[in-house]
């Protein structure tokens, strides 16, 4: 047996996040019928994307000296010049954003990203404090659970929960809760936010980005599914940018996750420390990502397949799975669906649900059907004894139509098990 430290059990030993890519990757890897995999962030392969992706490799292929840039060069850790350059300039005139060259870092992918700054930001201080990373509302992001190197990094407000139809509800920002104490690092929220599909509102991130700056301490907000690109957003909400905010995108929900790229904005200090991480952890970055999206970036193409082909895409995929929750659930039992404003997600609420989401997970795993738990988002939370954290899942809708469809059945079927055995 070997002995781990104890930054080897927080990373190398058993997370949701592990369990969720495992799940994931080994259900795409079987092309296996058998298996509805409603669990992951996997973004769908959408014809006309892909097809852009074809394009953008034979162009590549076909310019001399281009692929070989690519392929065999290191990048500096900062990320392809030409690429942040093309991208500062895209923010400065879409946005209207201060920004420079210096105020970016490639990461290799979003998730990177995170590990760095909760890391640079949070845990234990050069005078002994230990400082924390303040998610001002959960359910929030799985993967960001176990990233911490110190242990436990996250302190977590439970949300207010707003009833908005029949069978609708939206999580608001609990301000009453919410206190920015001395140990807290910075305030994270995903914005979509993954699991839920909710966009916090304008007015939530301008008071966010106020409690931050009176603190003197960073607002951290994943823009994964965010504006300008993926855009995966369906109501209005105002993209923000500010010295003291960070803002994270990916080229990963456009569809591009297989290049691992991530891209952080902010002030110059934190991107030359992500940049400086990165040559620690990788030397440099992925770069064919880069490649790829970058006379994208440059023509604004890229915002065109955002707006015009990725967003309408998924506004379809989401109405049709609300369609089929409604279909398949009836009244057999009590439910609700979190109002989807954003991302890949339908975040699914069972009031009074007998069993735990966790078994749900289980034994909707047992007939093929692959969700995500809802428990594993309420990470940073004390409050054991809400029930509420066990009676949520996170469904994908991203797949195709059969699979999504058959997925939410079963769903139904076990949800109308449970409650009729209780
Ligand atoms: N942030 C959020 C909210 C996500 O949902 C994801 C991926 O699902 C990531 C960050 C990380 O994505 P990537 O590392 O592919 O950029």
């Amino acid at each position: 047996d070997f002995e781990f430290s104890k930054l080897g059990h927080e990373l190398a030993v058993g997370s949701g996040i592990g369990e969720l890519m495992e799940d994931l990757g080994n259900a795409l890897a079987s092309g296996g019928d058998e298996i509805r995999m409603l669990g992951g962030g996997q973004p769908a392969h959408i014809p006309e994307v892909n097809a852009l992706w074809r394009r953008r490799m034979e162009e590549i292929l076909e310019e001399p000296g281009s692929l070989e840039r690519v392929l065999s060069n290191y990048d500096p850790p900062q990320g392809n010049p030409e690429f942040i350059k093309a991208l500062a300039e895209l923010f400065r005139e879409q946005f209207g954003w201060k920004v420079t060259d210096q105020h970016f870092a490639v990461s290799s992918g979003g998730q990177t990203a995170f590990f760095f700054l909760f890391n640079l930001l949070a845990g234990d201080m050069p005078d002994g404090r230990r400082k924390k990373i303040l998610l001002p509302l959960v359910p929030e992001y799985i993967g960001y659970a176990n990233q911490g190197t110190c242990g436990d990094l996250f302190r977590a407000v439970p949300p207010k929960i707003e009833k908005t139809g029949e069978h609708e509800f939206k999580y608001r920002v609990d301000f009453d809760q919410l206190e920015v104490t001395d140990d807290i690092a910075a305030i994270c929220v995903s914005r979509p936010t993954n699991p839920t599909g909710n966009v916090l509102t304008d007015g939530e991130i301008d008071k966010l980005s106020k409690l931050a700056k009176k603190h003197g301490i960073p607002l951290i907000i994943d823009n994964a599914y965010g504006a300008p690109f993926p855009n995966i957003i369906f109501t209005e909400a105002t993209p923000v940018w500010d010295d003291h905010i960070i803002l994270t995108l990916s080229l990963s929900k456009i569809g591009l996750p297989g290049t691992r790229t991530g891209i952080v904005v902010a002030h110059p200090t934190i991107a030359k420390a992500v940049a400086e991480m990165s040559s620690v952890v990788g030397l440099s970055n992925p770069n064919i990502g880069q490649a790829i999206a970058k006379p994208l970036i440059k023509s604004g193409e890229i915002l065109r397949l955002a707006n015009e082909v990725v967003q309408p895409f998924y506004v379809e995929k989401s109405r049709l799975a609300q369609e089929w929750v409604k279909e398949s659930f009836g009244d057999r039992f009590n439910y609700y669906i979190h109002r989807s404003e954003g991302a890949l997600f339908l975040w699914l609420w069972f009031p009074g649900l007998p069993i735990t989401s966790r078994e749900l997970y289980e034994r909707l795993k047992r007939r093929g059907v692959l969700i995500i738990s809802g428990h594993y988002f309420f990470f940073g939370l004390e409050d054991e004894s809400w029930p509420h954290r066990h009676e949520c899942l996170r469904m994908t809708f991203t797949m195709d139509e059969r699979t999504v469809k058959e997925g939410i059945a079963a769903i139904g079927e076990e949800v109308a098990k449970a409650c009729s055995s209780s």
